[in-house]
């Protein structure tokens, strides 16, 4: 076993405590004869109905929204009777309840992954029904969390949505999967939860129960069979950490008073929990309004999606991203032919070029819900990749009263030419998820590329840099609002370079505000001139970590 094993940190914090893993899925027995086919249906439909209300039941108890949200939907599949059906034709042909569970799983799982996207990301759910329904048939126990009593760190091949759902952060310390990615529910629920995660770290298989293990959910890195008292200063360095989170309020500042906007990453005003402590909207992902649609919500459903997120915040700022569909973020109301490469095809401001109507009636009520509340609204394009592109949307937007008007740079010529595309639009906000993707040749979901993905990379800081110095000659403010945002060290390194906001989800905002406040600004700059100066990611994190002291 290494000393230290290596994933990628979706979740930041460190934490220290033994390793307990998650019991695996059920194993099938080998398939034999069916004796009584109409008494394997009903097994079938015990088993299901047994799921769903299991998840029924852990989604009532759910105490966060999204896990609430994510649980239902789970259990609804579980009691879909076209996963029954689908069952019962195996019966028919010979299958035992649980063979015949374990493949209609397997069918509405591959559908799922040919769909692509955030439908395949979906799939991951067939799993966790699969191995509750066969776990049922077989009178095994429910798979789920380990409870030895005490707490500890979780180790899984990688969570469903059912396990982190009931997660109580009391006693599950950190997170740890062989699998997934950023976008994984175990990325995503670990960061509400407030949990360091891990994922991706396919050496975790090897650890044992019980092991003392040190995680650290910004590196990534996770310490193996560590000495008791690397572990206590590592949960004395936790328990500070949440007294600040705690006490820490307010505008985000350096220490000697230099001001960087934390603003908040949201889908929709669910996500505006405690809208009086925000200082800002910094990016409103529309395309949520239009997923899983048949046709595009109407003017008036936008208006009113837009003004519950805009009244909610009164004289504050609120960024609103128009449309970012394609690629990763399939709507089949776009009836967008196939193409071979869809990351480099028709996606964000794109698909105005096939769908005009569309970015005109989403523009229409911004308009309208902007001219019904207080907030300062601003509207950015995603994907922009021309200043010829950004003069348009520009155009479009002001042409109806829109006052201020940015374009995303997610590309690297965006970045190149952000100087340029300041002089047609009043700010810019970098998206690193996707400029770290096209920059770096490297698709963002794949789980394999992920130090190419990693947002230190020296090539990354470096347009985020031609960026934020376009700002500064402009006197017009660039913001970050991919997930480098969200990682405190980086944070202060953006703010080095020049950035002015950063945008991200509300649970990172505490830590991201703290690791400001202990910074002065020369001190960021000092990081910021050492990271980029750095050969990799990994010496980037250290030079910046050294500047900052
Ligand atoms: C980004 O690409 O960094 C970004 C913020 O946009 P999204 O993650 O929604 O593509
Ligand atoms: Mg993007």
């Amino acid at each position: 076993m290494p000393e230290a094993v290596h994933g990628l940190g979706v979740s930041p914090g460190r934490a220290a405590g033994p390793a307990y893993r998650m019991a695996g899925p059920p194993v099938l027995p080998p398939a034999g004869p069916v004796a009584d086919p109409a008494r394997e249906s009903a097994l079938a439909a015990q088993a299901l109905r047994d799921v769903a209300e299991h998840l029924e039941r852990h989604a009532a108890r759910a105490s966060n929204p999204q896990a609430r949200e994510i649980l239902e939907a789970q259990s609804l599949i579980a009691a879909d009777p076209a996963l029954l059906e689908s069952a019962e034709e195996g019966i028919a042909a010979g299958l035992g309840a649980a063979h015949a569970l374990d493949a209609a799983c397997a069918r509405h799982r591959e559908a799922l992954l040919a769909a692509g996207g955030y439908f395949a990301d979906r799939a991951g759910d067939l799993d966790d029904i699969r191995n509750r329904a066969v776990a049922a048939v077989l009178g095994l126990p429910m798979p789920g969390v380990p409870d030895p009593g005490h707490p500890y760190i979780l180790i899984a091949d990688d969570l469903a949505p059912a396990d982190t759902a009931g997660l109580d952060p009391a006693t599950v310390l950190a997170l740890v999967t062989e699998k997934g990615g950023p976008t994984s529910h175990t990325a995503i629920l670990a960061r509400t939860l407030g949990l360091p995660a891990v994922v991706a770290c396919r050496d975790a298989a090897g650890i044992d129960d019980g092991t003392l293990l040190g995680v650290d959910g910004n590196t990534g890195y996770v310490e193996v069979g560590i000495a008791e008292d690397v572990a206590a200063a590592i949960r004395l360095e936790a328990a500070a950490r949440r007294e600040r989170r705690a006490a820490g309020h307010g505008p985000g500042r350096t220490a000697d008073g230099h001001p960087v906007a934390l603003l908040l990453n949201i889908g929709s005003a669910h996500d505006l929990r405690a809208p009086e402590d925000a200082e800002g909207v910094g990016l409103f992902r529309t395309e949520f309004l239009f997923l899983d649609r048949r046709d595009a919500p109407s003017f008036e459903e936008q208006v009113a999606a837009y003004t519950a997120v805009l009244r909610a915040l009164p004289g504050r700022r609120v960024v609103i991203r128009t449309l970012d569909a394609g690629s990763d973020k399939p709507l089949p109301f776009l009836r967008l032919p196939g193409e071979a490469n869809p990351a480099l095809g028709v996606r964000g401001l794109r698909t105005s070029r096939v769908r005009p109507e569309i970015l005109d009636t989403q523009l229409d009520a911004l308009a309208e819900a902007a001219r019904g509340s207080d907030a300062e609204t601003w509207v950015m394009a995603p994907m922009v990749s021309t200043v010829a592109e950004a003069a348009a949307f520009a155009r479009r937007a002001r042409e109806r009263g829109l006052r201020h008007v940015g374009a995303m740079v997610e590309v690297p010529a965006a970045a190149l030419h952000a100087r340029r595309l300041l002089e047609v639009v009043d700010f810019l906000s970098i998206g690193t998820n996707d400029l770290g993707q096209y920059a770096f040749a490297a698709d963002r979901q794949h789980g394999e590329l992920a130090d190419l993905l990693d947002p230190w990379q020296p090539g990354l800081l470096q347009l985020i840099a031609m960026c934020a110095e376009a700002g500064r000659e402009a006197s017009k403010p660039v913001g970050v609002c991919g997930e480098a945002a969200a990682d405190p060290l980086l944070a202060t390194v953006l703010a080095g370079l020049g950035v002015r906001s950063l945008s991200m989800a509300a649970p990172a905002v505490p830590d991201v505000r703290d690791a400001l406040a202990r910074r002065s600004l020369a001190e960021c700059e000092a990081g910021a001139r050492r990271a980029l100066a750095a050969e990799g990611p990994a010496e980037a994190r250290a030079a910046a970590g050294d500047a900052a002291g």
